[in-house]
């Protein structure tokens, strides 16, 4: 009834092969499928549920909210509250609109971007992913700027011929594409940490060019904050990296598990967005009641609890044993972390950008991904994706999925 059976491809289980599993319920740190299995979550529905599944006060705020009414189509009190929450806690972040996925985040981002420097061009950098925005469905080529052409049919040419694709962490290309076209880049996008292809790390020369190069030029600088914002750290990646773009998108924890997402920035730049300025950006269910109730209440546990410390705790132990799971089976692996968000790379070299992860080693880690469902581990099922885990995942957790990933990696070992 459903193409492939899922609502979103990254579920179908397509880069490891075999059927998803259909999942039946999910509380803590476990999930529970139809056949009854127990598995732990390390995918957190790719991203959001940093408490764990149905906490319980998250719970309690959406049926409070569902019963005064589910939407209004007029403005609540709820969506400047989680407005405040945002803007408090991120830098960049003096204004925000709320829209209802990252997708729609992205999107928004771009068209402000454009209306605001009156430019058509864009930079994004292959292996990012910033939802399936047309003109940012655009990854090919890993020439310092090649102009784009669109990666899934249905987006035209003409829609991906001011999309200009760049190498993550490379200053030269980056420096070349701005000299060759400075005055015509409407703005730059990326993952401040990168989530989609894997856990890739920026360097600190290649975020002071961005942020120089953006100023210089007058380029509109886009952090897409959907995957690390209040992941990496409450302020997401712009509070630890040290770089303050101009605009960020949000998404994924911003909602608590509803459908809510965010983009923000300097209150001159969001106002050029109507109906204060001319962008036109608009939606039925934005800001939706039960959506800012999850979200707010989600961020208001997170800022009075800070649960970032004994996550660091848990994931650098995790990365560590993972790690070492990988290397005892003879397997060369780089683990590569931010917080609780991590990847363990079968690759000989460190991933800095798509060209070095895609040398990775799919088959091994499919085969590593299907031996850790058979012990009750829920990992992300793609080589190219990061972890997630939450606060409901015990020390005992951390210990069990280390040990279920050595017996993995050694059969897998045994049998080579
Ligand atoms: C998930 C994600 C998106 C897209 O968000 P959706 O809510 O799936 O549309 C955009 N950017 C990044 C960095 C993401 O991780």
């Amino acid at each position: 009834m459903i193409p492939g059976g899922v609502n979103s491809p990254a579920r179908a289980f397509g880069a490891v092969g075999g059927h998803p599993v259909f999942m039946a319920s999910g509380r803590g740190q476990y999930l529970h499928d139809l056949d009854g299995n127990r598995y732990l979550d390390y995918i957190g529905s790719w991203g959001p549920m940093i408490l764990g599944h149905a906490y319980p006060p998250v719970i309690e705020a959406i049926t409070k909210a569902a019963e005064r009414g589910t939407s209004f189509g007029a403005p609540t009190e709820n969506e400047t509250h989680l407005a405040e929450l945002i803007s408090r806690a991120v830098p960049s972040i003096e204004k925000v609109r709320l829209v209802s996925s990252g997708t729609e985040a992205t999107m928004s981002a771009i068209r402000l971007a454009r209306g605001a420097t009156g430019r058509e061009r864009i930079i994004k950098f292959s292996g990012c992913y910033h939802g399936h925005v047309d003109s940012l469905l655009v990854s090919a080529g890993s020439a310092a700027a090649t102009l784009g052409a669109p990666d899934s049919p249905g987006v035209t040419k003409g829609t991906s011929q001011d999309t200009i694709v760049l190498d993550y962490n490379n200053v030269h290309g980056l420096e070349m594409a701005f000299d060759a076209m400075g005055s015509t880049i409407a703005g730059v996008i990326l993952e401040p940490i990168v989530g989609n292809m894997g856990t890739v790390i920026p360097t600190q020369p290649f975020l002071k060019a961005l942020r120089e190069l953006c100023t210089k030029h007058g380029a509109i600088l886009i952090f897409d904050e959907v995957m690390t914002g209040f992941r990496v750290a409450y302020g997401g990646a712009q509070s630890i990296l040290g770089i303050t773009p101009d605009v960020t998108t949000l998404g994924k924890i911003v909602g608590g598990g509803l459908p809510l997402a965010a983009y923000g920035g300097r209150a001159d730049l969001m106002d050029n967005i109507l109906p204060v300025g001319k962008v036109y950006q608009a939606g039925t269910l934005s800001g939706n009641p039960l959506a800012t109730a999850a979200g707010a209440k989600t961020l208001e546990i997170l800022r009075d609890e800070s649960p970032y410390a004994y996550l660091e705790t848990q994931a650098k132990r995790l990365g560590e044993g993972l790690a070492e799971a990988a290397t005892e089976a003879g397997y060369p692996n780089q683990l590569q972390r931010m917080g609780s968000m991590m990847t363990l790379f079968f690759n000989d070299a460190p991933i800095v950008d798509w060209p070095s992860a895609n040398r990775s080693d799919r088959k091994r880690f499919a085969e590593y991904f299907w031996g850790l469902i058979n012990e009750g581990v829920y990992m992300p099922c793609s080589q190219f994706e990061a972890l997630f885990f939450s606060r409901e995942h015990t020390a005992e957790d951390i210990e069990y999925t280390i040990d279920a990933a050595k017996r993995v990696l050694k059969t897998m070992a045994s049998r080579e």
